[in-house]
């Protein structure tokens, strides 16, 4: 099927379903026709992005009983985004294609002493070699991801004194990452990708409204509001690790004093056995402990749960999320932290027993659910990240 060459409407047609595709994933035609086009207009520039290979038919995912519907999503060859997050530790990367499909996904360990620009050095070979091993080059990527632990500013793109990565406070992660990779980027915070990553494939999908928490070193909040991502006015939105809970606590990282990071964070839990367990034990090993009914480490988990169903029903109380969602290192405990998380914040949250929105696990795996987020920030960005040479007719 051919048309005359495309008028500047057209093309313009064109890009805004392009757009829809890359910032909603595969729609059907019906959701598509309410993007503010005409049905007519949707139905032809659809056929069109059919017919040029841009897009393709997609059977939608088990929802309900009866026939899933068909529908039209991008083609995974047009390019791929991959995400980096630099976590404690650790050095993790992922591809993914245009079609949002996980391609691959990697990690290195990484000393929480190296400097950034060594530590981005090392990320750039990972992901080199993640490409070859797809048999991708380099200049199929999009764009790249990158994501940190705690607040980045959004006006200067410095690290603040909260992130739980010293050699990176005061730096500039999207500078030091720009001179290293070589390639466009975006630079986030691990729980706002992570709550991405949960919209797009995991519980939240299709949500509007929910609240990510995620514990990793620290722990953040990823605010999903109104199908957008909510980072605040300076970027440093979601550090309910820093929140108050006890007014004459420990000092925290942060310099401020009974954070929720100084009570129910990984190292915060473990430190609470050293007196009784005479192993310095891992977080996934007090978590695995309590699980066969290790009386001590259920105890620390469950305090841990009832300070941070505290700091959830004030957040909950300020947004009123419709899902709130537990990831990262303290997720494999389950209803160990959950049910008394709950139970907590039933206690302080306004609307406790008629409207108070569940809390559940994440779907996604802990390893890869901030690197599959931090991709999927670039394939929807289509002013930053444009798809390279969309076909033409
Ligand atoms: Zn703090």
């Amino acid at each position: 099927m051919s048309s005359p060459v495309p008028s500047a409407q057209r093309s313009a047609n064109r890009a805004r379903v392009v757009r829809a595709l890359r910032e909603r994933g595969a729609q059907s035609r019906r959701a598509l026709a309410e993007i503010g086009l005409s049905r007519s207009t949707v139905k032809s520039v659809i056929e069109e992005l059919l017919d040029d290979g841009t897009i393709t038919e997609v059977t939608a995912a088990e929802r309900g009983t009866g026939r899933p519907p068909t529908l039209v999503g991008l083609k995974g060859d047009l390019g791929v985004a991959v995400g980096i997050e630099i976590a404690n530790g650790t050095v993790r990367a992922a591809v993914c294609d245009t079609a949002q499909q996980l391609l691959l996904h990697d990690a290195v360990p990484m000393d929480d002493h190296t400097p950034p620009e060594a530590t981005l050095k090392t990320a750039a070979t990972l992901v080199g070699h993640m490409l070859d091993r797809l048999g991708l080059d380099k200049h199929r990527v999009l764009g790249v991801g990158v994501a940190m632990p705690g607040p980045i500013q959004r006006n200067t793109g410095v690290n603040g004194r909260a992130t739980t990565l010293k050699p990176w406070v005061n730096v500039n992660p999207y500078a030091t990452a720009s001179s290293v990779l070589r390639l466009p980027l975006l630079v986030g915070n691990d729980a706002n990708f992570a709550a991405l990553a949960e919209t797009i494939w995991g519980v939240a999908r299709g949500m509007r409204d929910i609240a990510y928490v995620y514990t990793a070193s620290g722990i953040g909040v990823g605010f999903i509001l109104g199908g957008a991502l909510y980072v605040g006015a300076n970027g440093t939105a979601g550090e309910l690790g820093h929140t108050t809970i006890d007014e004459n606590g420990e000092v925290c990282q942060c310099g401020g004093r009974g954070c929720l990071n100084t009570l129910a964070n990984a190292d915060s839990i473990t430190q609470k056995l050293w007196r009784s367990h005479h192993d310095r034990l891992s977080i996934a090993d007090v978590i695995k402990m309590a699980q066969v009914g290790d009386v001590g480490c259920r105890r620390v988990i469950a305090d841990a749960g009832r300070h941070i169903g505290l700091a959830a029903a004030n957040m909950y109380n300020l947004l009123d999320p419709e899902l709130i969602v537990l990831g990262g290192n303290l997720a494999p405990a389950g209803e160990i932290l959950l049910a008394p998380l709950r139970e907590s914040m039933a206690r302080r949250a306004i609307h406790a027993g008629e409207v108070l929105p569940p809390v559940v696990v994440g779907a996604l795996d802990e390893h890869t659910v901030v690197v599959q987020g931090a991709a999927a920030a670039v394939l929807r960005d289509s002013d930053r990240f444009p798809l390279p040479s969309l076909p033409r007719k």
